[in-house]
């Protein structure tokens, strides 16, 4: 169900005998072979690839992908390992400076698992309120805290960029311990009382802070809020809480209109995207977690897209999240199914796991992105990075002259 469904039928059957082992005569439209996926103890039996589904599935390991995923193990690498993605097109998609994405849709043949958006709920007004001094006061204070803002240096993130996107510092100085408490019906939410009786919380620990802004019809405001804990392991904390009563819609960074989204999991992820690409035509959503899924607003964004990059984490979680081949498993969600026009690139395994790596590998995010992308979307991208270029080079030497003239 992959990228290989742009070939021919007989060429997905003809490239599949070529890399697998042992292949046998069709049996009720499938291959037999040995696994690619796993060191059988009797190898054949087990494994089989269809080639009208583009689905190489094994029935002893349990294990699946399509022709790329296949072409990937063969190879020694992850099923969904970037490079091999490209080698793939380069050896048999001989026309991938066509790629073209929408007919790709067309020549899928199997019925599709059908999934449907649920609706986005704003959490209550007052929550977003509190929300909002929260965010403000932290902001502020971020931006006067010179350690912090080296960290997130570190990152990859402008102080600039911290401020515009609403990233907070909170030191939970004034608070017993490193953590702050706000009851329920202060932020908004239905009163909960604990088990002594006393009203129940919303925890917001030291650390970093993030929002991300929706609209509710009449106005734009914070509707999910994470703190990347710096306490994390103690308390039951994690390294990135939710804050309670925030809704799990996708964080949004950049153009509503823009035909070129990138998806990643971590908002902090995100705003590093938003950052080195936003310019270039290019918006972000951060899932928060790879099994969460699109909701109405994201799905209408997505679907309308040009292209999409598939960048969750190179893990178990990110990978079986992007591809469900397995047979049985209608009705669920997958990303490069429910999006025929996505591609999936994760950054490098050498790199590490998520965008975040990339800061310290030496790879920029240019870099990384602009190799993934299909020749035709390449050319889009760059042509608009070239005229920002250019206005920035041109702003250079007038603030330059402007300099001389002033001396
Ligand atoms: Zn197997």
């Amino acid at each position: 169900m992959g990228v290989a469904m742009q070939l021919h039928f007989a060429d997905r059957e003809r490239i599949a005998r070529s890399i697998l082992v042992d292949d046998k005569p069709l049996q009720n439209g499938r291959i037999p072979a040995n696994c690619p996926f796993h060191a059988e103890g009797t190898p054949g039996g087990a494994f089989f690839y269809d080639p009208a589904k583009d689905i190489g599935r094994c029935y002893s390991c349990g294990d699946w992908s399509d022709l790329v995923g296949i072409f990937n193990a063969v190879n020694g690498r992850a099923c969904d390992d970037g490079d091999g993605y490209r080698e793939f097109v380069s050896t048999y998609l001989d026309d991938s400076t066509h790629f073209q994405p929408k007919e790709r849709k067309a020549l899928v043949s199997t019925p599709q698992p059908t999934w449907e958006p649920k609706a986005h709920e704003m959490p209550p007004e007052r929550w977003s309120r509190k929300a909002q001094e929260f965010v403000d006061t932290c902001v502020e204070a971020l931006q006067r805290n010179q350690e912090q803002l080296d960290r997130l240096a570190g990152w990859g993130i402008t102080p600039a960029v911290a401020k515009a996107a609403g990233i907070g510092w909170f030191s939970a100085s004034d608070e017993n311990g490193d953590v702050a408490y706000r009851t329920f019906s202060h932020w908004g939410l239905p009163l909960q009382l604990n088990a002594n009786g006393n009203e129940r919380c919303i925890r917001l620990p030291k650390g970093f802070v993030f929002c991300g802004y929706r609209s509710d019809g009449k106005q734009y405001r914070i509707a999910r809020m994470h703190i990347r804990c710096e306490n994390a392991g103690t308390d039951n904390l994690p390294r990135y809480l939710q804050v309670t009563g925030a809704s799990s819609q996708y964080y949004i960074f950049g153009k509503y209109d823009a035909k070129i989204w990138v998806i990643v999991e971590t908002v902090r992820d995100a705003i590093l995207l938003w950052q080195e690409l936003g310019h270039f035509g290019v918006s972000v959503m951060a899932i928060g977690g790879a099994s969460n899924r699109p909701d109405d607003e994201a799905h209408k964004l997505l679907r309308n897209a040009q292209l999409i990059v598939n960048a969750m984490d190179a893990d178990t979680a990110g990978r079986k999240n992007s591809w469900k081949f397995d047979p049985d498993a209608h009705g669920q969600f997958a990303w490069q199914v429910e999006y025929p026009h996505s591609i999936r690139w994760p950054v490098p395994l050498a790199v590490g796991k998520d965008v975040g790596d990339l800061p310290r590998s030496g790879l920029s995010v240019w870099d990384w992105f602009s190799a993934g992308l299909p020749d035709n979307v390449l050319k889009q991208v760059e042509s608009l990075r070239n005229k920002k270029m250019r206005e920035v080079a041109v702003a250079g030497a007038a603030a330059q002259t402007a300099g001389k003239e002033a001396a």
